[in-house]
C-alpha cells in the first residue's frame, strides 16, 4: 500500500519536473541549450514504453508513460517554434564587424570570428 502511493507520488513528481521546463522555455524563449535530439531520443522511448506497458495492462506505469511523454513533445515542439528566438541582453557588447550580442567572456565573436575590443 505505502509503496503503491510512493509511487504515485513519484509519478506526480516526474511528470511536473518536465512542466518546470516548459514553463521556463515558454517565459524565456530560449532554446540554445536545450538538445532537440536528447528530447527526441526520449519521447520515442517513453512513447514505446508507452504501448508495451498498455499491452501489460499496468494502470500505474500506463499514467506515468502518459504523462512523461506529453510534456516531452510538448517540449520539442516548443525547441522547434523558438530555435530562431534569442535571449536579448541590453547590457551586453555588440560585435563590431556583424553587430550580433557577444558575451562578456568571450575574445572573439563565435558569429564571424573577429576579435572583439
Ligand atoms: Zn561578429
Amino acid at each position: 500500500m505505502i509503496l503503491t502511493v510512493l509511487s504515485w507520488i513519484a509519478i506526480a513528481i516526474l511528470s511536473v519536473s518536465y512542466w518546470f521546463q516548459i514553463w521556463k522555455i515558454h517565459v524565456h524563449k530560449e532554446v540554445r541549450d536545450i538538445s532537440l535530439t536528447y528530447n527526441i531520443l526520449l519521447a520515442i522511448g517513453f512513447g514505446i514504453l508507452t504501448f508495451t506497458v498498455y499491452e501489460e495492462r499496468s494502470l500505474i506505469f500506463f499514467v506515468k508513460q502518459v504523462s512523461t511523454t506529453l510534456p516531452v513533445i510538448i517540449i520539442i515542439i516548443q525547441v522547434i517554434y523558438h530555435r530562431h528566438d534569442t535571449w536579448h541582453d541590453l547590457a551586453l557588447k555588440r560585435c563590431n564587424s556583424c553587430s550580433k550580442e557577444v558575451e562578456r567572456q568571450w575574445k572573439c565573436c563565435a558569429y564571424c570570428g573577429n576579435k572583439i575590443i
